[in-house]
């Protein structure tokens, strides 16, 4: 008779274990939204009285939840305004005695809608009007308006606004976020921030932004500010309720740079997971799922969660996108295995717009309905390596050079359907990079000593690693070094830089010969073309050299400095070779003298640049596990689930129809939203042999000859499933 109560003690065991196993909301959530006000961040008005007055917590919770959200982020606090009953700061008049907050957390709990507090940090209106002394402080004395001092007392304040939003019971807070501005005027040299640098350094800040060891102190600091509030934030708001979630807004990608005052790594582990904007509109369209791979290797083994938007351009724009255009991203996003809120402005009075209901609701359904396909094991054949010190340091004053080669060899393995992922210096190890057949540098100007032991490592253990440009060849601080970093691992002596970015290269049939195979696919042999960028000037030691690298024609014009220097001129005669093959233990190295990864994010991209890429990663890794064929509008996510031996090729399928000029900054042209599904023919050979082959989609059109798979497809995002 015992067992009775015994079993049941275990069942109930059983029952409260699970309860307190269960897994917290961000790591069942797919999907969600995050709401608030068109005319937030306007400068708040206490004439606007129609501002707000319909924006409802407990009719967006409902509207979230029957549009198929996993979660709702909800504006709690913004620069101005409070969207509950705040003491320390004011509700917009139009809201009366409504508290939303309170709204949606009681809503929530009745649908099981978790409930997240979005609570701006950056530019604190309210607070700066109370405590002007607070405000950041240029080099030369002057107040920063709208920009707050992360060393200052607003740590203080803020922790009393994030208890009086715990008290609601919400789930989390989404904090948008900590970042130093986007550009000049920079600080901080307020009093407190001197006063910490000298006990800290012994030593007086630099005077303003000099590149030199002074700066590199103030670097450090300055990211220590931003790191140190949002640690100090988070274990508060742990202490006072552990089970509320942490995330913050996260600017460490590209095109920020040091003067938002994040590091990828460094600042996107200091919450529960990390939030990362994304959207055609400010990031293009290779933006997106480059943005998704940033965040995933800035938080490895984490989720990570993606916020797009509803609006054509830019919140706040009042437009709704088109259901495709919608699902391009989404789908995009979530085949990376991030998940994804699309942030929805209201109308300025608060209201919602039914037809971007409509469109979340089918895009969330289709979403959970796919569920199963998303989050398995990345298959990655190519690593692109970031290097932040590089973004610092060589970048400076003018990132977007360095983002450019990063960007440009990311867009060359899209194009060419080679599956990769970022890897980052703050975070790299010999595993990390022995996930990697093939390891791209691309252009990475900065590189430690501890960093070339690592790729002399990873290569002598049979790693592959292909380099461009001016890769090692600059010092720690960005200056010109004697010699380059990697003259060991390339087999060349390093003579000189081009100054001149309009480079040619050219392969003889005998170098076409010599390689004979995938490298010289596609390419004519005694052609001379175009790959700008930046070029280094080799001479072999122990590499293999092959083909010529051209110096450009130069006129009376260049002499006098009157030559357009956007226009590029055509090649001239050798200065020294193409490409060098080195090999160093069990692996080998390729160097690209000149910079096809720059040239492919350039104005100048010629097909053939971007091919020596991709012919590059074949030539060191001639048996991929999963080869895709597919159009260069066909973005692929290639995924391996082992247990069930399970590969997934996730295609998704870009379709923005031809644009017209704009009537200002032409010719520079904005894609315009998808509209229709593209219809497309795919192939897919694996390695290993493979047992089955199924399509998500009813329309696609399938047919599997031994371990190739061709597909033909009419949608936007579609999945190849591949039993091995
Ligand atoms: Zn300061």
């Amino acid at each position: 008779m015992k067992l009775r109560p015994c079993l049941f003690l275990a069942v109930l065991g059983f029952v409260i274990s699970v309860s307190a196993a269960e897994p917290p909301w961000f790591r069942r959530a797919l999907v969600g939204l995050e709401v608030g006000p068109t005319g937030s961040q306007f400068g708040g008005s206490t004439n606007d009285l129609g501002f707000a007055a319909r924006f409802n917590g407990r009719d967006i919770a409902r509207a979230s939840k029957s549009s198929g959200a996993d979660y709702l982020v909800i504006w709690a606090r913004e620069g101005d305004w409070a969207f509950y009953n705040s003491k320390l700061q004011p509700k917009p008049p139009g809201l009366g005695d409504r508290d939303v907050l309170r709204e949606a957390v009681e809503e929530g709990r009745k649908l099981q809608l978790p409930i997240i507090a979005y609570c701006q940090v950056q530019y604190p209106s309210h607070a700066l009007r109370e405590h002007p002394e607070w405000r950041q402080v240029t080099s030369d004395g002057q107040p920063i308006d709208g920009r707050v001092c992360y060393r200052s007392g607003y740590l203080g304040y803020l922790k009393q606004m994030v208890e009086e939003q715990l008290a609601y019971g919400i789930d989390g807070f989404h904090l948008d976020m900590v970042d130093q501005g986007f550009g000049a005027p920079f600080g901080c040299w307020c009093s407190t921030c001197q006063q910490e640098f000298r006990a800290q350094y012994s030593k007086p800040m630099p005077k303003g932004v000099t590149w030199d060891e002074d700066w590199d102190r103030f670097l450090e600091f300055r990211y220590a500010s931003s790191e140190r509030f949002e640690k100090e934030l988070t274990a508060h708001i742990r202490r006072v309720n552990p089970r509320a979630t942490v995330d913050y807004n996260y600017h460490g990608n590209p095109p920020f740079s040091w003067e938002v005052g994040q590091r990828p790594v460094q600042h996107a582990v200091n919450g529960d997971f990390v939030t990362g904007e994304t959207g055609v509109w400010g990031f293009s369209a290779l933006g997106v799922g480059l943005n998704a791979e940033f965040y995933k290797a800035a938080t490895p083994g984490l989720p990570f969660q993606i916020a797009m938007q509803r609006g054509v351009r830019m919140y706040h724009d009042q437009t709704t996108r088109p259901l495709n255009d919608l699902r391009w991203e989404l789908f995009t996003l979530l085949s990376h295995g991030g998940f994804v809120t699309i942030v929805d402005k209201t109308g300025f009075d608060g209201g919602l717009d039914p037809v971007a209901y409509e469109r979340f609701g089918a895009a969330f359904r289709e979403a959970q309905a796919k569920r199963a396909h998303f989050g398995h094991t990345p298959v990655s054949e190519v690593g692109i390596y970031y290097s932040s010190r590089t973004r610092d340091w060589f970048g400076r004053d003018r990132p977007a050079e360095v983002f450019q080669a990063f960007q440009g060899a990311h867009k060359a393995m899209e194009y060419e359907h080679i599956p990769w992922a970022v890897v980052l210096d703050e975070n790299v190890s010999l595993e990390r990079l022995k996930q990697f057949p093939v390891l791209l540098l691309p252009n990475v100007a900065v590189i430690s000593d501890a960093e070339v032991a690592l790729f002399r490592r990873y290569v002598e253990a049979g790693g592959r690693l292909m380099i461009t440009g001016l890769t090692g060849a600059r010092g720690w601080r960005g200056e010109v070094p004697a010699k380059s970093s990697l003259a060991d691992l390339i087999g060349a002596k390093w003579v000189r830089e081009l100054e001149s970015s309009d480079n040619w290269v050219r392969f003889s049939p005998k170098d076409l010969a010599r390689i004979d195979g995938p490298l010289g696919a596609g390419i004519r042999p005694d052609w001379s073309f175009l790959i700008r960028g930046p070029a280094v000037v080799y001479e072999v030691t122990t590499a293999t050299a092959v083909g010529e690298l051209l110096k450009p024609h130069r006129t009376a014009l260049h002499a006098q400095d009157r030559y357009n220097k956007d226009w590029p001129l055509s090649a001239d005669s050798p200065v020294g070779p193409a490409l060098l093959l080195h090999e160093i233990g069990k692996g080998s190295v390729l160097t690209w003298a000149a910079s096809p990864d720059w040239a492919t994010a350039s104005d100048h991209h010629l097909a053939e640049t971007r091919r020596l890429l991709a012919n590059g990663v074949r030539f060191l890794q001639p048996n991929p596990r999963v080869r895709i064929e597919a159009p260069i509008t066909v973005q692929t996510v290639v995924t391996d689930d082992p247990a069930s031996r399970t590969l997934r090729v996730h295609l998704l399928g870009y379709n923005s129809p031809p644009q017209t000029t704009p009537a200002k900054d032409r010719p520079y042209v904005l894609p315009v939203p998808i509209e229709d599904a593209p219809l497309y023919r795919v192939a897919v050979t694996s390695r290993e042999p493979l047992r089955d082959a199924t399509a998500v989609n009813p329309s696609t059109v399938l047919r599997r000859t031994g371990n190739r798979v061709e597909a033909t497809v009419n949608d936007i995002h579609e999945v190849l499933v591949l039993s091995y």
